[in-house]
């Protein structure tokens, strides 16, 4: 167990760095952000102890930085896994690079998650115009053309329709997948804390609604036929953190199907889906992280009322906090981004229910 009035080290210095930093707070502990941006553009920063502006593949000032906190976390997972050796000398990273290898690939992704029994959406991987059409011809369309790496928030995607769409595509020169269309009757997400000692809790399991691919609601409990596919879908997140030997908190992303759980994406880290838990569960997914990095005793992850319904506030959706604030029941959240833009994740609201 490392004592309050250590150092936790984050990579990145956004919004889920700061609810970290907070929960970290509330422990004794302080924060030390480390991310490219200016200090001033960090939403972790304002409410961190320490920052360090440096690129993620600095390895001298990864190094720097490493010998000045107890522990590494990371709340962002685009960050090559090769330069975090330069951590790993002076602090233990929980959880480990090769969580962030595997989640950072779409192919690894689903390679992995395919080799522990896993199902996701028919795929191939696509480097060429000659290889979409081949992917196209093998798994049909409509589908969904997406780049491996550096996507979020529906960001890097092109739906195609048919075969001709694929061919009149400007191919982006960058690794690509090419993802068969899952009907579903609806999304959702399976949260898990491991501790060091292989403790694994899961907080109940959201049904997640996306608009322009974005997050923008989050409901638990789930209604009950996406319940019924939560078993499944939890057995293989368990298999995935057991097989990283994973510490900390561990997303995965499920399509709720006729033909039961197919596999989206997993998230090595806090996710968006999750943030109802600050309020929702005994103890948040933020509070449990920061734990399980730090060889706490793990919170309960149970629900403090009958469910929680989370609605996020995208670009000027943020505008409406005095009426949000003027519901007193309202937990409203604001991430202090100082520019609002469209699609961008400005805070939530979480409402408990019952
Ligand atoms: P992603 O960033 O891959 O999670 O995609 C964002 C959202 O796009 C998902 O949550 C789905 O709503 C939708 N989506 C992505 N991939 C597929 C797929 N293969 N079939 C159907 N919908 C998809």
């Amino acid at each position: 167990m490392i004592a309050p009035g250590a150092v936790i080290g984050i990579l990145g210095g956004g919004q889920l760095g700061r609810m970290m930093a907070l929960a970290a707070a509330q422990l004794g502990y302080t924060a030390h952000v480390y991310a490219p941006e200016p200090r001033a553009e960090s939403v972790a920063a304002q409410v961190s102890a320490d920052y360090t502006q440096g690129a993620y593949d600095d390895e001298d000032a990864l190094a720097a930085f490493a010998a000045q906190v107890a522990v590494v976390t990371y709340e962002f997972e685009n960050v090559a896994a090769a330069p975090l050796a330069a951590i790993t000398r002076h602090a233990p990273l929980h959880p480990p690079a090769r969580a962030l290898e595997v989640a950072q690939d779409r192919v690894n992704e689903k390679t992995f998650v395919e080799a522990l029994g896993g199902r996701p959406a028919p795929w191939q991987q696509v480097d060429s115009a000659d290889d979409l059409a081949r992917a196209v011809a093998a798994i049909g369309a409509p589908g969904i053309l997406k780049t491996r790496r550096d996507g979020y928030d529906g960001k890097g995607q092109w739906r195609i329709r048919d075969a001709a769409d694929a061919a009149g595509l400007d191919l982006p020169s960058t690794p690509l997948i090419y993802e068969g269309f899952v009907t579903f009757f609806g999304e959702f997400s399976v949260i898990l804390v491991r501790g060091q000692d292989g403790t694994v809790q899961f907080w109940d399991s959201a049904r997640n609604e996306h608009v322009d691919g974005i997050l923008a609601r989050s409901t638990v409990p789930a209604p009950a036929g996406i319940a019924a596919q939560v078993p499944a879908a939890r057995a293989l997140a368990q298999k995935v953190a057991e097989a990283l030997d994973y510490v900390g908190v561990l997303t995965l992303e499920f399509f709720a199907t006729e033909d039961g759980p197919v596999f989206n994406e997993m998230a090595p880290r806090v996710h968006n889906s999750g943030h109802w838990s600050i309020e929702g569960a005994l103890a948040s997914q933020f509070e449990n992280h920061v734990r399980a990095i730090l060889s706490l005793p793990l919170g309960s992850t149970a629900l403090v009322s009958a469910g929680a319904v989370m609605d996020n506030l995208i670009g000027d959706q943020a505008d409406q906090w005095p009426a949000l604030l003027a519901e007193p029941a309202n937990h409203l959240h604001l991430y202090g981004k100082a520019e609002t833009r469209a699609g961008r994740k400005m805070g939530h609201v979480t409402r408990l229910v019952g």
